[in-house]
């Protein structure tokens, strides 16, 4: 049994006007489904506003799915009361791509790790400041760290003190959004790889939502790829990466950086990213797409199997002929 499974979840939004009229709806979540087994890491990626946060979100019931379901464990979430979901908060955390925002700039890091400690009752209070202190360590830091205040710390350290209040609940799935995307690329490396050694250790499960494919390459088991809000291709990574069969995740990869500045760079993506509010007929992705045909304007194509048997799930009308401008890495 997957740790999590999320099926056929929907959210949308109403768009208001200055006035307060509503004006429209907005599909942030348009039906996906995927599964998380535990100790593994979905990628969730794609450009901001696809409603990968969304998900995240949904997934967290800090926001409430208009359909779908949301299962951890075995147990569907989103039927459950507030009093019932208190004991699955524990089991999932968060992580922010701006830990700052999510720290109390007035409380020291001390008070900020001993406060999940004790809302859950997880060690007895004359245990806490130990925990601390083990939790600090874990991540890179130390006991002279405990009692300064988020602003004195670095980016890369406030992700770390992030962390260590996801893990000091000991959770089963981390939701880490963006949790890299802000910080310089050496520091990127220590973060994920800090992020690695804690699944091994703990097998936790990630679900790692990314805007690009080059963050996410060598952490993810599974990778999903969202476009205005639906997922149009979802596979294993390794697949992913060795034979995109959607034009928008051919793309995605061809803005990954290589190593090679002479290596000549096709465009990646052409045109804006359309309104979900109105969003283009048939193929969402039509309009960029150089694959498109008229069947493409009319025909919405469905997330459906490559082949029978095959785990490997694309959206597409023509996704026999996609790789044509894939750039070799
Ligand atoms: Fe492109 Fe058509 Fe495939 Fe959509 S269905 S991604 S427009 S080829």
């Amino acid at each position: 049994m997957p740790l999590l499974e999320v099926k056929n979840l929907r959210k949308s939004f109403r768009v208001k006007d200055s006035l307060g009229r509503t004006t429209g709806k907005l599909a942030a979540v348009d039906d996906i489904s995927f599964n998380l087994a535990q100790g593994e890491t979905l990628g969730l990626v794609g450009e901001s506003g696809c409603g990968k946060s969304t998900t995240g979100k949904l997934i967290m019931q800090l926001l409430q799915a208009d359909a779908g379901q949301v299962i951890f464990s075995g147990t569907e979430l989103t039927k459950l009361s507030a009093k019932q979901m208190r004991p699955y908060r524990r089991q999932m955390q968060m992580i922010f791509q701006d830990p700052f925002s999510s720290l109390n700039p007035r409380m020291t890091i001390s008070s900020i790790l001993a406060e999940p400690l004790k809302i859950h009752r997880l060690v007895p209070s004359n245990q806490i400041n130990d925990r601390i202190i083990e939790l600090l360590e874990k991540v890179g830091l130390n006991a002279d760290h405990e009692q300064r205040y988020p602003h004195e710390f670095s980016g890369g350290q406030r992700q770390r003190i992030g962390i260590a209040r996801a893990l000091a609940v000991e959770p089963q799935l981390i939701i880490a959004d963006e949790p890299v995307s802000a910080l310089d690329l050496s520091v990127q490396a220590q973060i994920l790889n800090l992020l690695q050694s804690f699944q091994q250790e703990h097998n936790l499960s990630y679900l790692f939502i990314a805007h690009d494919l080059a963050v996410i390459e060598h952490v993810s088991d599974q990778i999903a790829v969202m476009y205005l809000g639906k997922i149009v291709e979802l596979t294993s990574a390794a697949e992913l990466y060795k034979n995109p069969r959607h034009p928008y995740t051919e793309a995605l990869l061809n803005a990954v950086p290589i190593p090679d500045p002479n290596q000549p760079r096709p465009v990646a993506l052409s045109g804006e990213i359309p309104s979900p509010v109105n969003p283009p007929s048939g193929c969402y992705f039509h309009p960029r797409c150089p694959y498109a045909s008229d069947m493409c304007k009319q025909q919405e194509p469905q997330l459906q199997k490559l082949g029978i048997g095959d785990k490997h799930l694309v959206a597409c009308h023509y996704s026999e002929k996609v790789g044509r401008y894939l750039l070799q890495r």
